[in-house]
């Protein structure tokens, strides 16, 4: 991945230039690399105080062998207090102290092992281009401290070559060039190793955002999606359920009183002498007043019941569970909610009314247009009969059927 402008890298260090970045990162990494850097620690404690046993097969019980003893054992304290307090703080971990100190103590005892074990020169030049090698890759630390220790340890270690080593000058040469390779492989590797595992986290970054975008993207889709279906049932002027929604939950109902062989009304509610209401006080009079019987309607009904605007100042009610005499009851009380309610014109005495038709769903009838016909035959007859009052469809059959249920 190329990092983007954001993610930079400084050329160098191969750390992130915005230092809220690097931050963040090292806030990502840090149980991971404190928990390497702990490691590295102890196996340094442990490997200063094994070789201690090559001096002593070296030097004998010499005061020599003790003198290095001692440094090994300093070497080693330092690695075990410096592994405790990255334990109570590893935040520590990315910090110059302890540390570094403690690196550049270990190098200065393998830098003085030089005049004091002067006969083992051979492998403890091998073990010194390794310990370079592990400066740069086997202990977490930033970039310009690992190359301060390992340069330290290279420089250190060719002067006291120089200063006490009894050696051709060939051979100080050679690990010069050992050293030097050393140091290039390393601070190489380090830094590829640096850049990857940070361009890896801006990518980690770069997918996150991409994905809670995404999730943004669909919960607006699905908030429109779920507006869209809304909208498509709803009537815009009242708010109610539009004569399609309305049938596709009256179906439902229908299947259920089947199913339960529960009672099942409908009532068809339409306002009396709207036209009168439009043509003295103009269509938007009439639409408050549409919207004001709807909202009076749906405010009276219980929760299963539901209403629909089935034309232009009609509506139907489904009640679910009720019988005719129930029904009759429910529509009187909305007829005379209605009646209570002003007329638009604040100077016109006269009250608003409606009239209602009501019918059940007969037994044998499996679809809903012979009960909602029989409801608005109903309508019909109140119309005729002076308006402002209720009707059910058939009162013997109705009476018939409530018996039939009761
Ligand atoms: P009736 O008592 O017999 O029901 O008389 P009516 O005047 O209420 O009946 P009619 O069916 O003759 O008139 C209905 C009127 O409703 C006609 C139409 O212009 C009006 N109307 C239909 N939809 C709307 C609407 O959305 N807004 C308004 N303001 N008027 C509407
Ligand atoms: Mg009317
Ligand atoms: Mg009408």
């Amino acid at each position: 991945m190329i990092a983007s402008d954001r993610h930079a890298l400084t050329p160098w260090t191969a750390e992130f230039t915005d230092p809220r970045l690097e931050a963040d990162y090292r806030r990502y990494v840090l149980p991971r690399t404190a928990g390497q850097l702990q490691t590295s620690l102890l196996v340094i404690a442990l490997l200063f105080t094994l070789l201690g046993m090559a001096d002593y097969l070296l030097l004998g019980a010499s005061p020599t062998f003790f003198l290095l003893l001692a440094l090994r054992v300093l070497v080693a304290i330092a690695c075990l207090l410096t592994w405790r307090a990255l334990r109570r703080r590893p935040a520590r971990v990315f910090r110059f102290l302890p540390l570094n100190p403690v690196l550049w103590l270990g190098c200065l005892v393998i830098i003085l092992i030089v005049p004091l074990r002067a006969d083992s020169i051979g492998t403890h030049a091998s073990a010194t281009a390794v310990a370079v090698m592990a400066l740069y890759l086997f202990v977490p630390n930033r970039l310009p401290w690992m190359i301060a220790a390992s340069l330290l340890l290279s420089l250190g270690f060719l002067s006291a070559m120089l200063l006490w080593a009894a050696v051709p000058a060939g051979v100080i040469l050679i690990q010069a060039v050992v050293l030097l390779f050393a140091n290039t492989v390393g601070l190489i590797t380090a830094r590829r190793l640096a850049r990857l595992q940070r361009e890896q986290y801006a990518s980690l970054l770069d997918e996150r955002a991409s994905s809670e975008r995404l999730r943004h993207e669909i919960g607006d889709h699905l908030h429109l999606e779920e507006r869209l279906r809304h909208m498509a049932g709803t009537d815009e002027l009242t708010g109610l359920d539009n004569r399609r929604r309305f049938f596709e939950r009256a179906d439902q109902e229908l299947r259920r009183a089947l199913r339960h062989g529960s009672p099942l009304s409908f009532c068809m509610v339409d306002i009396d002498h709207f036209k009168a209401i439009n043509d003295q006080h103009g269509h938007s009079v009439g639409d408050l007043v549409l919207t004001r019987v709807a909202a009076t309607l749906r405010g009276d009904l219980r929760e299963v019941d539901f209403i629909g605007r089935f034309g232009g100042e009609e509506f139907v009610i489904a009640l679910p569970g009720a019988d005719p005499a129930a029904a009759r009851e429910v529509a009187e009380r909305l007829r005379s909610r209605i009646s209570e309610l002003p007329h638009p014109d604040p100077g016109v005495p006269h009250r608003m009314s409606v009239t209602i038709g009501i019918a059940r769903l007969a037994p044998g009838e499996t679809t809903l247009d012979p009960v909602l016909k029989r409801a608005d035959q109903a309508l019909y007859r109140g119309k005729a009969g002076g308006r402002n009052t209720v009707v059910l469809a058939d009162e013997q059959e109705g009476v018939g059927m409530a018996a039939a249920n009761g």
